[in-house]
This record gives C-alpha cells, structure tokens and sequence, in this order.
C-alpha cells in the first residue's frame, strides 16, 4: 500500500508510520511540527519507504505523484495545554485540514482515515460512552477549539462519504499513551512520569477522583489496522476498558519509580470531563479487538522509553 498519513513526527503517527513500513508499505508523511518532534521524522527517514513534506496541512497538503491507497488525517494538537496554546491551528486543522485532507483522498480515489477522539463526548453524562451517545460539550470553553474541531472533522468526513461515496473511516481515541510522546506535552502520563523521574512532586488536578480509561500505543495501532480491513463508516470507539481515578494512577506510577515522591495537589482546569471510559462493543464485535497491554506493563514500557532519554532505533528495511 501507498500511504499519505499527516502528523507522522506525532506521538501516533510516528508510531502507525513505522508499523507501516515494517509492514513493507510507502509511506509519505506530512507535518508542520506544531506539537511534533523533527527527531521522528529523522528516525523515519532511515527507512527507504518513508518520505517527509514539512507543510501545514491547514494550508493545503502536497500535490503528490502517484496514486494513493489511503489519506490518513492524524494531525492536530492533542494535549490540552498544547491545543489551548494553538486554540485557532487547532480549529483550523480539524476543520479545513480534513477538508483539505479529504480532497486528497478523492482525487486520488483513495480510502480516508480520520482519527477523532473522546473529546466529542464532552464531559460525558452518559458512563461509559457508546459511539451513539451525542456528548456534553461546552462549545465556547477553553476545549472547545479541539472537542468542535473533531465534531466538525466527523460531520465533514460523513458529508463527503454521503455526498461523494468516499470510503471513509472514523475512530474517536480515548487516553493513549507510550513511547515517542513528548516529556513536556503536558498530559498527565508525561507529567507524572517525568516527575517521578526527576523527584518532584506529582501535579495533581483537582481532588484527584476524576477517571480516565488508558490505553497503550500498540492497542491503538492494531485497531487502526483492523479497521482498516473492514468497510464500516460510523465512529469506533478505541480505548482502555479500566478506569482509574488520577489519585489511583498517581501512586501506581509513584510505586513504579519513586515511591518517595510526593503528591501535590493543584486547580483542576476548566471543563475537566469528570469520568471517560469507552463502551468497545463495536470494536469487539466488529473488529475482534479488546486492549491486550495491562497498565502495569505499559507503564513498565513508557518509564524505560523516558528514562533511555533517546529515540529507539529506525524500523529495519524490508527484506
Ligand atoms: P501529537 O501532538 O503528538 O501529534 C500530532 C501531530 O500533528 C504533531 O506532529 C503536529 O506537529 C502535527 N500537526 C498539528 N497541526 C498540524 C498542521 N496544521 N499541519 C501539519 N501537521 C500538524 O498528538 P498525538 O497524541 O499523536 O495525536 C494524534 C492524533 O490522534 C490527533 O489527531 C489527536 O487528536 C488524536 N487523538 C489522540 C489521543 C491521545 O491520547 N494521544 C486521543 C484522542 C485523539
Ligand atoms: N491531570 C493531573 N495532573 C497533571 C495533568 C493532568 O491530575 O499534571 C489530570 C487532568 O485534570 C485530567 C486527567 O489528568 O483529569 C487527564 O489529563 P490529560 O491532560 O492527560 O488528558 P485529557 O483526558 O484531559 O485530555
């Protein structure tokens, strides 16, 4: 397969990119580093298959050579203190990124991907969230510029499939994380992390009982990839299936590296969702897919990527 995927220096991307081309597919990726890391475009480009466009795909995405099996729309800012400093790169990506995105794919008679999230869910008053569960979402908060950006990139990648036939797929991510994310992304895997490692307190928001749902990287990775073998267009949700109160993940990640450091607590941020926490129905039916790596090795996997301080080595080249 030919593969355009944008936000390939991303935490994701940088990791659907590399399983592509150890799969032995081309892969062109596309990103304006905005939250991405140049160091994963240099790992990637090692690879013979891989090549790179630096370009806003907000702007327009590249006139490519050849033909196209898949647009894979992956960029946007996805930690809040990243999308809250970016609030109208974040808009503008989600809304005429996919547009721009989704021409592509049609002019080029390929199949479209987008990545969504849970954040269209809002602050959730339904637990835990189906896919037909329409949301909570403040559309003037301080989240708004990434909840509706994703709402609109849903209705757009819906409008173009209704109107134009495009074969198209949607996933809404929940909590993801692993190697490859920025240690200054801000999102509470990194901060704790990062904390811990350094002997600083742990941040956290709140009183702590807010719930999230994490999920490791390779989970994600292996239902985007089934997805992508199954014709089916509504939104699926792919997540974790354990929640965890920040307080509870605290300490599992204090125990894990330093159990001597402290907890600090600090202002919740605005619009906080109180509890998230996908129904993975669809993806269980549907793909046969459920998340494999527990919490405990996942963490196990992340702490030694941040205590290596160093990228892992290029995807071998096809033999
Ligand atoms: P990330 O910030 O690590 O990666 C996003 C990439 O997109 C970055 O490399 C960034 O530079 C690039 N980008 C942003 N705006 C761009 C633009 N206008 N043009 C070109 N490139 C641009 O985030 P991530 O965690 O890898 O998330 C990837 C995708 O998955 C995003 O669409 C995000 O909304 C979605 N998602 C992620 C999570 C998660 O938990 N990580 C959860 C839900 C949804
Ligand atoms: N959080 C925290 N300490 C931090 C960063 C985040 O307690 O240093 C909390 C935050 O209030 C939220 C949860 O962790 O309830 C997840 O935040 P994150 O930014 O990772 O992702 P979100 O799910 O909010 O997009």
């Amino acid at each position: 397969m030919r593969l355009l995927l944008t936000g390939s220096a991303g935490f994701i991307g940088s990791h659907l990119a590399a399983h592509f081309l150890e799969g032995g597919h081309e892969v062109i990726g596309v990103d304006n580093y905005l939250s991405g890391q140049p160091a994963h475009t240099e790992r990637l480009r090692q690879h013979p298959s891989f090549s790179f466009v630096q370009a806003d795909v907000s702007l327009g995405l590249p006139d490519v050579a050849g033909a196209l099996d898949w647009v894979m729309h992956f960029a946007s800012p996805a930690s809040p203190p990243h999308y809250q400093q970016f609030p109208i790169e974040t808009l503008m990506v989600g809304a005429q990124g996919t547009q721009n995105a989704l021409e592509l794919a049609r002019h080029k008679g390929a199949r479209f991907f987008l990545a969504s999230t849970s954040e269209v869910y809002g602050d959730p008053l339904v637990h835990p969230q189906p896919e037909s569960y329409w949301g909570h979402v403040n559309p003037n908060g301080v989240r708004s510029c990434y909840d509706e950006a994703k709402r609109y990139a849903e209705a757009m990648t819906m409008a173009y499939r209704r109107m134009h036939g495009l074969d198209t797929r949607i996933i809404r991510i929940f909590n993801t994380y692993g190697p490859h994310m920025r240690a200054d992304d801000g999102r509470v895997v990194t901060n704790f992390i990062n904390q811990a490692l350094a002997g600083e307190a742990l941040t956290v928001q709140g009183d702590g009982q807010q719930t999230r749902s994490f999920q490791y990287v390779s989970d994600l990775i292996r239902g985007i990839v089934r997805l992508m073998d199954v014709t089916y267009h509504d939104p699926v949700n792919l997540g974790g299936t354990e929640p965890i109160t920040m307080l509870r993940f605290a300490e599992v990640v204090r125990s894990l590296i330093n159990p001597g450091v402290p907890v600090r607590f600090v202002p919740l941020a605005a619009d906080d969702p109180r509890q998230r926490q996908p129904d993975i129905t669809v993806a269980r039916t549907l793909l046969g897919w459920a998340p494999e790596v527990s919490l405990d090795e996942g963490l196990r996997r992340t702490v030694a990527y941040f205590r290596q301080g160093t990228l892992p080595a290029a995807p071998p080249p096809p033999a």
